[in-house]
């Protein structure tokens, strides 16, 4: 394996984040997939300037960011995103790229890799046609599995797997944890069904809910089956203390549906200051 020792850039999160001050950019609510679990809302006007986006980093950096969670839609989607990543980091804060893979090529990821702390990617299960029903895409587990081995193969950037846990995969997690754990990732994150907001995820709630109950059954048993693999089980609710940025440049924590959301307004036109807010507000 190409740079085995090189230092490891990511620290498995305990969860209480002491010290950071993270936030969640969602940088574009566009996407090649549909997934029908989606939380991103329909897209509408969003910013789209390399200046603008330029502005909404600097202040957040300015203002004590600690963290950046470059996330979407597809964030890959923004042409000049690598430009933001590498001045980031550069400027000493810890990036991760949460991608659904198709445009983390060879080319885009050899541009990131030494500006990236962590990548994270969603995948729900192994089957093949279960993959295409849910996210309306083909080859979805060819892409995700090859990704992995090209950021494994890097040696030293964090990875992350997300799994929206639901009545379709629920079955399947133990088969998927199986061949996560060989591929040796760093963090499992799995997160039950949330039918609160988002263009897919609002229609198809009957199509996906489960109950607390079968979802912290289903953490506890992989958990058991894969003592090695970093497992974290979240609800729902945990969203509602991350900080984000809209792709409009709204800073807001999300509670419920859309329409509850908390806003403290846009970054673009007022001050903010996101370390004030962030530890006034105990988000993590
Ligand atoms: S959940 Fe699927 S459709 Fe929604 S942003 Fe992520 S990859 Fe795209």
């Amino acid at each position: 394996m190409e740079n085995e020792n090189k230092t490891k850039k990511y620290k498995i999160e305990d969860g209480e984040h002491i010290g950071e001050v993270i936030v969640s950019w969602i940088i574009t609510h566009a996407c090649q997939e549909k997934c029908a679990y989606c939380i991103s809302p329909v897209k509408k006007c969003e910013i789209t300037s390399l200046e603008d986006h330029f502005k909404i980093q600097n202040q957040l950096i300015e203002t004590g960011l600690t963290k950046n969670r470059y996330i979407g839609g597809e964030p890959l989607m923004v042409p000049h995103l690598s430009k933001l990543i590498i001045d980031a980091h550069e400027k000493g804060v810890d990036t991760r790229l949460s991608t659904n893979g198709i445009l983390l090529t060879k080319e885009k990821f050899k541009e990131l890799r030494n500006y990236l702390n962590s990548i994270a990617l969603p995948f729900e299960t192994c089957n093949d046609a279960l993959n295409e029903q849910i996210r309306n895409t083909k080859n979805h587990r060819e892409i995700i599995t090859s990704r992995i081995d090209m950021i494994k193969d890097a040696g030293n950037i964090g990875l992350l797997i997300n799994t929206c846990v639901h009545k379709e995969n629920i079955n399947e997690l133990e088969e998927l944890g199986y061949l996560l754990n060989e591929k040796g990732i760093d963090h499992w994150k799995l997160r039950r069904f949330n039918s609160a907001s988002g263009r897919g995820a609002v229609p198809n709630k009957n199509r996906f809910e489960i109950t607390d109950e079968e979802f912290y059954y289903i953490v506890d048993k992989l958990k058991t089956m894969y003592p090695n693999l970093k497992i974290d089980g979240r609800m729902p609710s945990k969203l509602s203390t991350r900080l984000m940025v809209s792709p409009q440049g709204e800073l807001y924590r999300m509670v419920g549906s859309e329409e509850e959301n908390i806003s403290y307004g846009n970054i673009l036109t007022k001050k903010l200051n996101i370390k004030e807010i962030y530890q006034r507000d105990k988000c993590n």
